[in-house]
């Protein structure tokens, strides 16, 4: 095929648009927002809603395969396309696990990779019981639509439970351990449909008020237990019988244990710097994977550190960039604070192990 679809207009499905492009690929992007980020790399936009039937049959029917670049697509939007025929990788059972913090968790613990301990909250009530249950400080997270660290509540006792509660809207959520972690790092695996799957050394990742701030690579970790993250990693994306790129983010303990946050059925900002580090990013290694075609080496050939820029410092001035710094903007015109306007990879010396 030589058309490739994106459901999602964003920074993510930008950087597949130009990846595809690279590799000979005409894109279409499908979006609700006019103006998207991927639009402009893209040859053509269906601009309409993800319930708009008819809109996605016709993208649909314009595409030799689709692809997602954002994880709540409704699932009922995905069956609707793999119905017409066209390949969608990855399919729903991706998407409908991954949009459900619950059905994460259980699926994660359920392959035997462990999660933070936690407990389901329907009421206010709940979370105090299950605060009690737990034993130790909280974080009150709605089942759905979180991403960035919204849709959280952090809760020191039962008396801060009413608050929490209201505080996320009164929705379905998950009330989590918190985990008093040493370092966070992610794992970004890839599988094709030829079931062929590969993954890139972890990188440590650092957060600030929720929202990843920087990416490490390599993430100073033992070896051993890079090599426990990656193997869980790809057995989740087998269990999943998942296509394409996914990312899988752990808290590590002091003593190296391992425990999964979330994963995320798509390309992710803590590879962001593989494209720059690594024989093959994650990018590219997407497409390949989706059209079937053979995986890249994603041996990493650098050190390297991304760091977001975010909000205001989105509007960088070139003029202080280093040397061997990359610098990537997605095209946003409104810097909002919060809002990842683009990224910059530092690519440091040639790895030496
Ligand atoms: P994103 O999808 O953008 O990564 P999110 O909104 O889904 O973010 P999480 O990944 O659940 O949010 O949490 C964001 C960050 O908050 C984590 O990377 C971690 O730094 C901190 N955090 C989340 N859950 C816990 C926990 N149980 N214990 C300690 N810290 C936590
Ligand atoms: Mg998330
Ligand atoms: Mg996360």
């Amino acid at each position: 095929g030589s058309t490739i679809g994106i459901l999602g207009g964003g920074q993510l499905g930008r950087m597949l648009a130009a990846a595809a492009n690279q590799l000979g690929f005409d894109v279409h992007i499908y979006c609700p927002e006019t103006d998207a980020p991927a639009s402009r790399s893209a040859r053509k936009t269906w601009t309409a809603d993800y319930t708009d039937r008819d809109a996605l049959r016709e993208f649909a029917a314009s595409c030799d395969v689709v692809t997602l670049e954002f994880e709540n697509i409704p699932v009922e939007a995905v069956e609707l396309i793999t119905q017409t025929g066209v390949p969608l990788h990855p399919g729903a059972k991706s998407l409908a696990v991954s949009q459900d913090r619950a059905e994460e968790k259980a699926f994660l613990n359920g392959i035997n990779i462990p999660t933070a301990p936690y407990e389901l909250i329907n009421s206010a009530e709940d979370i105090i019981k299950a605060l009690e249950k737990l034993g130790t400080e909280g974080i009150l997270k709605t089942r759905r639509d979180g991403y960035d660290g919204k849709g959280q509540a952090r809760l020191q006792d039962g008396k801060d439970a009413e608050r929490a509660w209201a505080s996320i809207g009164e929705v379905p959520a998950v009330l989590e351990a918190r985990i008093p972690f040493e370092r966070e790092i992610s794992v970004i695996v890839a599988r094709s449909s030829r079931g062929e799957t590969t993954s890139w050394a972890p990188p440590r990742n650092i957060h600030e008020n929720g929202i990843l701030s920087r990416s490490i690579a390599p993430s100073g970790l033992d070896l051993k237990i890079e090599a426990d993250a990656r193997e869980r990693a790809v057995r989740l994306i087998d269990a999943l019988d998942h296509v394409g790129v996914l990312a899988l983010e752990f808290f590590v303990l002091e003593d190296g244990t391992l425990l999964a946050n979330e994963f995320a059925p798509r390309v992710h900002n803590s590879g962001h710097w593989t494209p720059e580090a690594c024989q093959t990013g994650q990018f590219e290694q997407h497409i390949r994977a989706i059209c079937g075609w053979p995986l890249g080496d994603t041996r990493r050939l650098f050190d390297a550190e991304m760091y977001n820029l975010i909000g205001d410092a989105g509007l960088i001035d070139p003029a202080g960039l280093q040397a061997n710094e990359t610098l990537t903007l997605y095209g946003k015109r409104d810097a909002r604070p919060g809002r990842k306007m683009g990224h910059v990879t530092r690519r440091l010396a040639p790895r030496k192990d």
